[in-house]
């Protein structure tokens, strides 16, 4: 049995990433199919907290979906490879997914409210989440479920409360006990802070990033708000209209945010270390993906845009951004290799 103490069973070979998305493409429905994640590749560490930013409706949930097989019709995978610990993801069955889904990778959803069932109490829904994965005897599961309430900064006396009885803030940490009651090696949040106050976000995010590295567990983080997780993230994945058009260390992505779009983004938030600024924002709206512009989808809303963004950016390397989808770094272009 693993517990929050004990060692992983197997020692994993560090040079191999935890989770490696290869170009997954996800699609809704079928007749007129909206393609709402598109050739996305992405790569994250054992113990490597992965920020993924983008507006609402530009795929970043629904690739966190499909990477833990939560997607339901008329969403579905259409080609691609998602590689967890050895896991194919994509070509798992329900029976097999069941032993590895929450033991090894765990979801926290973005509303506590409707993930936690109304009518248990939170005592009842950790037993829940632990007898449906192994049998362990009724004195253990209570000493587990008050570790982890106690890990994630809530008093165990709440093991006999119910979801209303708590606030938003203390909803949302019960859900992360719950990802964390097998001590799995990645935790997939999707906008876990975006029903709570700022003090709550930032009270949430520290207590799950001093978690992360004292278990060492990846998480990859969902959310619009760039600002949000520039203090936590490792690397950051910028996503634009179902593309990732942006990936590379958080700290390389804020001082030299390259995609026009990520720009946007940046001049979007306010700055929590920098000066003061005005607030520019991006104008327009992302395009709808059931007729998305042909080339570049940012071109409709790109400041910089040329005659060339007609065609489909490829991918291109730029210092040390890992990828940056855009033609102005593409051979012979002016800003290729140089950060602004
Ligand atoms: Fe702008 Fe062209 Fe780059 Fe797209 S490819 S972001 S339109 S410059």
């Amino acid at each position: 049995m693993r517990t929050l103490s004990s060692s992983p069973d197997t020692t994993p070979d560090p040079r191999q990433p935890l989770l490696d998305i290869t170009d997954l493409v996800v699609e809704y429905g079928m007749h007129e199919p909206v393609r709402a994640v598109d050739q996305v590749s992405l790569r994250v560490r054992r113990g490597e907290f992965v920020g993924i930013v983008g507006e609402s409706g530009c795929g970043k949930s629904t690739l966190l979906y499909a990477v833990a097989r939560l997607l339901s019709p008329p969403a579905r995978i259409v080609s691609g490879q998602v590689d967890f610990a050895g896991h194919q993801m994509v070509r798992l069955t329900e029976d097999e997914l069941r032993p590895i889904r929450w033991r090894d990778y765990s979801v926290v959803m973005q509303s506590a409210m409707n993930a936690l069932n109304p009518v248990l109490s939170i005592g009842a829904q950790l037993r829940d989440a632990m007898a449906a994965h192994e049998r362990v005897p009724a004195a253990q599961m209570r000493q587990r479920s008050e570790e982890v309430l106690r890990l994630v900064g809530i008093d165990p006396i709440h093991l006999t409360s119910y979801p209303h009885q708590l606030s938003g803030g203390m909803r949302q940490r019960a859900m992360i006990a719950m990802a964390l009651v097998f001590r799995p090696d990645l935790i997939i949040m999707d906008e876990p802070t975006s029903a709570l106050d700022v003090v709550a976000q930032r009270s949430l995010m520290r207590r799950v990033k001093a978690l992360q590295e004292e278990f060492g567990f990846a998480v990859v983080f969902v959310t619009h708000d760039m600002s949000l997780v520039s203090h936590y993230s490792d690397r950051l994945a910028i996503m634009y209209a179902g593309q990732l058009v942006e990936l590379g260390p958080t700290r390389e992505v804020f001082a030299h945010a390259r995609h026009p779009y990520s720009v946007g983004l940046l001049g979007a938030f306010p700055s929590l270390r920098g000066e003061r600024r005005e607030l520019t924002g991006i104008p327009g709206a992302p395009p709808d993906l059931r007729h998305p512009p042909r080339g570049c989808r940012f071109q409709p809303r790109c400041p910089k845009v040329m005659d060339i963004c007609r065609e489909d950016p490829p991918p291109y390397q730029v210092g040390a951004t890992e990828l940056v989808r855009c033609h102005l770094y593409g051979p012979g272009a002016p800003e290729h290799q140089e950060p602004r």
